[in-house]
């Protein structure tokens, strides 16, 4: 309701973003010249290139028609349901095809893409298998290996590994995790080599149900496969190995933005849309 009120028409979503966007100032996307007109029908034009633009033009909103309103119930819709939405679901929520509801999807998750920070402290390292309908080139019915990386009370990294040979596994490791931390591992035979590489671990032996010996457990990351889990097979019941990655980028993204408030969430998504690249139609169906 209050979201509603707040962007009640096209003209409120267009200051809102505009105040995001030119938070350092107002540009021309064309060619970054400081100083614009304003024209009609929320239009602008370059003082310098002379060149017309929308508030959209060089974002992953792009230059379609959809309305700004559309996307930010989108935006909204996608990064609080806990377990994802589907594009019928969304299609029929924000009043679009489902065709035009998936390609917002898949653009917004491009603005949940995970950073480059590192994990400090407690660290917990698992992975899963997800199973799923994939093209007969890429495996059909084979599982895709996702790694997880989790922060003890902090954030998440999980990215889709294409198998859990040693250097792959380690060098999401080197490049996600800070080498002061503690790893939490089950005891995946990978993992013992990890004081080699100059970390330290402490392993838990699922095979003799000491999973939750005092502090050293797995359970946080499990807590997420699960949730992850949840949103694959409930939501959107299948995820293409092209795109399983966006999926996970998805589900990490509203898991590290657990405690802040929806409105929080929704600003950081809309500022990282307005940070970003345009992303052509092709390069998803391609
Ligand atoms: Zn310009």
């Amino acid at each position: 309701m209050e979201f509603t009120s707040y962007f009640k028409d096209e003209k409120a979503c267009i200051k809102y973003f505009e105040q995001i966007r030119f938070k350092d100032g107002e540009y021309c996307p064309h060619c970054g010249h400081p100083k614009i007109y304003r024209m009609k029908n929320f239009r602008y034009r370059c003082a310098d290139c002379r060149k017309d633009f929308t508030i959209k033009i060089g974002t992953i909103f792009g230059e379609s028609k959809i309305p700004l309103q559309k996307w930010f119930v989108a935006i909204y819709l996608l990064s609080t349901s806990k377990k994802g939405i589907s594009s019928i679901e969304l299609a029929e929520q924000v009043g679009v095809t489902q065709k035009t509801a998936w390609f917002m999807d898949m653009r917004i998750r491009k603005a949940m893409k995970q950073g480059n920070g590192k994990l400090f402290g407690k660290v917990e390292v698992d992975e899963t298998y997800v199973s799923g309908k994939h093209a007969r080139k890429d495996g059909f019915r084979k599982k895709s290996a996702v790694m997880g990386m989790l922060e003890r009370k902090g954030n998440i990294k999980a990215f889709q590994i294409p198998n859990r040979q040693t250097h792959i596994v380690f060098d999401k490791i080197r490049r996600n995790i800070d080498p002061s931390a503690i790893i939490m591992t089950d005891e995946a035979s990978v993992y013992k080599k990890l004081p080699k590489m100059g970390y330290r671990r402490a392993g838990v032996k699922h095979s003799q149900r000491q999973w939750a010996k005092g502090d050293i457990n797995t359970n946080s990351i499990e807590s997420f496969w699960a949730l992850f889990k949840r949103g694959y097979h409930g939501t959107y019941h299948t995820m293409s190995k092209k795109h399983l990655q966006s999926y996970i980028d998805e589900f990490a993204y509203r898991f590290n933005s657990r405690k802040s408030e929806m409105s929080e969430t929704f600003e950081n998504v809309v500022r990282s849309v307005s940070q970003s690249d345009k992303l052509a139609y092709k390069t998803l169906t391609k």
